[in-house]
């Protein structure tokens, strides 16, 4: 017998514990320190008990496990839902500080109907039989003008016909007004973005040219919770804006918008993708942002009211009292999520819709795959990215993101590692008051 390599143990912070766990076998314990050191050094107080929970292995046996664990993954993803993005205009009004779409905005030049009717004609074909639903995505998708407003009621008229529902993601700042036509689409979500409390957030993401956007966002907000929309109210941060994090939060608690059920939160890392951020000064590792968040919370605990940071599977784990399922892949892209936009070209997500060179396809005028560009993207996962092989965290990991490596490391199956041994000791302090479940 011998530890498994899945093992993940790592001190619990500002504790004596530490935290034990093996994504593979699905076991979890908190240790005390002399425990945790006997364990680093290979003394076990109770082998038995230590390979019942999976914590010590034959390599052999264990390796079995894994390839049936894989298996089930790529089963499961089989049967995931699709999110397919559709991107009609990369026009905007907004001119964010960071907006990393400023350096490419293909130009379309077809008929909009054409586009999205060859859109959903395409879904109809390609993705028959499986669960799936569609993002307008942007550029600003609800922009105040007759076209935007017809496309909009084009996708909600097409989504509604095929009983698919629709999420839009949006700057917000023409929300207010759009609100009675999405409330007669299948709206799943409309995804809105505040990154602080009015001052910060209207320095960010002013209008171009210069103008406030705050007070409408939240009017749109307002309305679309009133109407019975979901709001994701997603706050995208950095050095610069992280400090008024709490001043969002009670901004949203104080409205009320945290005591429905139709609002969630989700914060996104403001970091480099395709170009340098002319002040890359400002961004976040994806450690220090967590640092610096844990931080904040521990000085201001009612933003958990607002948003949990997951701090890799920690808050899965004390919430649920148990781990999810090992993640041999992180990046959806070509798996289940595809991106499209009106020049009729195909991209293998979010990340690259729209950046020259990323197309993997096209839907219009005529129809192709690159098959050799989607295989690349589509086997990406810890087992075929060669710098995560021996890596124990894999299974938390799940390789980070395509774009990000094919970005700075020039590869698609490259790793964009997480920091889990790290994230899982803020998250089990975050999160761990109670004991774990003892008995596999
Ligand atoms: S490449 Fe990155 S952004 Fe795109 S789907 Fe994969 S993880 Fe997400
Ligand atoms: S990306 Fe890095 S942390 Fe993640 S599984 Fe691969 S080697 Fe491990």
């Amino acid at each position: 017998m011998q530890p498994s390599r899945h093992n993940i143990l790592t001190p619990v912070e500002g504790s004596q514990s530490w935290l034990l766990l093996n994504l593979l076998s699905g076991q979890a314990d908190l240790l005390d320190t002399p425990t945790a050191e006997r364990f680093q050094r290979g003394t076990y107080d109770d082998p038995e008990q230590l390979a019942a929970k999976g914590y010590l292995v034959d390599p052999a046996e264990e390796a079995g496990r894994l390839a049936a664990a894989h298996a089930a993954f790529q089963a499961g993803q089989q049967d995931d839902e699709i999110q397919l993005f559709f991107v009609a205009s990369y026009a905007c009004n907004f001119g964010c500080s960071y907006c990393f779409q400023d350096e490419y905005a293909p130009q379309q030049t077809h008929d909009p109907d054409a586009v999205i009717d060859a859109f959903f004609a395409y879904v109809d074909d390609t993705f028959a039989g499986r669960r799936k639903y569609v993002t307008l995505f942007g550029g600003e998708p609800l922009l105040p003008s007759a076209r935007a407003r017809h496309v909009v009621e084009r996708m909600i008229e097409q989504t509604r016909a095929r009983g698919l529902d629709l999420a839009v993601i949006t700057n917000g700042y023409s929300l207010e007004s759009y609100v009675p036509l999405l409330a007669t689409g299948n709206i799943r979500e409309v995804q809105v973005t505040l990154d602080g409390a009015r001052q910060v957030h209207d320095q960010r993401r002013a209008l171009k040219g210069g103008g406030a956007t705050f007070d409408r966002v939240v009017a749109g907000v307002d309305a679309a919770l009133e109407a019975g929309l979901t709001v994701n109210l997603r706050a995208v941060l950095d050095k610069e804006n992280l400090s008024d994090f709490g001043n969002l939060a009670h901004f949203a608690i104080d409205r009320g918008w945290t005591d429905r059920p139709n609002f969630k939160t989700q914060v996104g890392r403001n970091y480099e993708l395709h170009h340098c951020q002319t002040n890359n000064t400002r961004l976040y590792t994806r450690l220090s942002l967590w640092q610096d968040m844990y931080r904040l919370i521990e000085q201001d605990p009612e933003i958990l009211a607002f948003y949990r940071p997951a701090y890799s599977v920690a808050r899965f784990l004390f919430d649920e009292g148990q781990l999810p399922d090992p993640l041999f892949d992180s990046c959806p892209a070509t798996k289940t999520e595809w991106a499209f936009d009106a020049t009729g070209a195909i991209y293998p997500c979010t990340a690259n819709v729209g950046k020259a060179g990323e197309e993997i396809g096209s839907f219009y005028p005529t129809r192709s795959l690159r098959g050799d560009r989607v295989a690349d993207w589509s086997g990406r996962d810890v087992t075929t990215i060669p710098g995560c092989a021996d890596c124990a965290h894999q299974l938390a990991c799940g390789g980070g993101c395509g774009a990000v490596s094919q970005s700075w490391k020039g590869a698609i199956r490259a790793p964009d590692c997480r920091p889990v041994g790290e994230l899982l000791s803020l998250g089990s302090a975050l999160y761990g008051q109670r004991e774990l479940p003892r008995e596999p």
